[in-house]
């Protein structure tokens, strides 16, 4: 063999192990996802076909891009060994190329990197961030439900729920059957997390395992969903969270609050008749209120539905469709509805997802709290004494 015609030497690795100045790669690894695509070259217009997508050995899934890949045998779940890989780093995460050295074959299940149980590093809850996979996790299930959702062309059944250790609690998506029951200690490895609507969400499919454990030292459900009221700045600063519980006083309502008109179809709340997706169409009267939550440390939006409004008001959409016949002016019934909440003190739980305006709180419970009165008031007056 001539130099030029050998393949340059590749160090055999493990994904996780990836690092650019080891470059070129040899590895074994499982085809986890798989794009193909034409790329326009600058230079003379011409295509030249891609494969792009994601390869996983157990120990890290990286991206892949395949120049000139082979027309077809290339899918989901194939094993391959690669031997002369370029390894990049794209915002701080090894990536491997395959080019024309590269040289690409099959390879079987076994060949894959063994894993020692022990070598995969232990994580808690708090420690799952986005894009972080390789460790494994003790959770409580705290709880599980199974949807059907459509995924391109294909109907999908999906459990989704909530999982749970001493640090914390994470949501949990899982596109394979595990059998999993609210109250299950189980642990996991093989799983991967993913951020979805700003929250990290745990995420296993068929490559992950999943153990019963007897998890004596995980929470119990109940004492997790009736854990005390944590400060609202907190929360705040932990970008919400699964399982949030929070009490504080009403100080304002936040537009659009009161009766609102929904499209039939889609329920999106609508203007002028008219469905941003729907166009015009006859909008049903619904009640909500956007409450602002502040508990002295900071301040967030519980967005009650309508049942919550009803009963946190004590009007019904019915009395308010009445009052608005009435008084046509839609910002009186948001003054009134303002007038009967402002002050109240609640405690709510619920999703607390994240975004450029706070936190706000999707509530599975918004409690009335009576405010002692004697006791505010005694406490009052310490604090002025405090000052004499
Ligand atoms: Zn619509």
């Amino acid at each position: 063999m001539t130099a030029e015609s050998s393949p340059p030497t590749s160090v055999e690795t493990r994904l996780r192990d990836l690092r650019t100045d080891t470059s070129p790669v040899e590895f074994v690894a499982r085809v986890v996802a798989c794009e193909r695509r034409d790329v326009t070259r600058k230079s003379d217009g011409s295509r030249r076909p891609v494969l792009t997508g994601l390869l996983s050995d157990g120990t890290a899934t990286v991206r892949f891009s395949w120049w000139d890949p082979p027309r077809e045998g290339i899918e989901r779940g194939v094993v391959l060994r690669a031997v002369g890989a370029e390894v990049r780093e794209f915002r701080g995460r090894p990536e491997v190329t395959f080019s024309w050295r590269t040289r690409v074959g099959p390879a079987s299940p076994a060949e894959l990197p063994r894993l020692d149980a022990d070598e995969i590093p232990f994580r808690t809850v708090r420690d799952l961030h986005p894009s972080e996979e390789g460790f494994r996790i003790e959770v409580r299930i705290v709880r599980i439900a199974q949807k059907t959702v459509t995924v391109g062309t294909e109907r999908r059944v999906v459990h989704e729920g909530l999982v749970a250790d001493r640090t914390g609690a994470i949501a949990l998506s899982s596109w394979s059957d595990f059998g999993l029951h609210a109250g299950e200690a189980v642990r996991i490895a093989g799983g991967y997390v993913r951020a979805f609507r700003g929250r990290p969400q745990l995420v296993l499919d068929d490559r992950s395992s999943v153990v019963r454990v007897d998890g004596t030292d995980l929470p119990d459900p109940a004492q997790l969903l009736a854990s005390p009221p944590r400060s609202i700045a907190e929360v705040d600063d932990e970008g919400g969270g699964e399982a949030v519980a929070v009490e504080g006083l009403v100080v304002a309502l936040l537009p659009p609050s009161g009766i609102v008109f929904r499209c039939p179809t889609c329920h999106r709340s609508i203007r002028s008749g008219i469905c941003r997706v729907h166009g015009q169409v006859e909008g049903q009267p619904d009640l909500r209120a956007r409450i602002v939550l502040d508990d002295g440390t900071g301040a967030l939006t519980v967005n009650a539905n309508r049942a919550d409004t009803e009963r946190l008001w004590g009007v019904t959409l019915a009395e308010a469709e009445a009052r608005l016949r009435s008084q046509p002016d839609p910002t009186l019934i948001e003054e009134q509805m303002l007038e009967a909440l402002l002050g109240r003190r609640l405690r709510v739980r619920g999703v607390g997802t994240h975004d450029d305006f706070g936190v706000t709180l999707t509530p599975e419970s918004i409690d009335r709290v009576d405010i002692d009165l004697d006791a505010a008031a005694e406490e009052l007056s310490a604090r002025l004494g405090d000052r004499r």
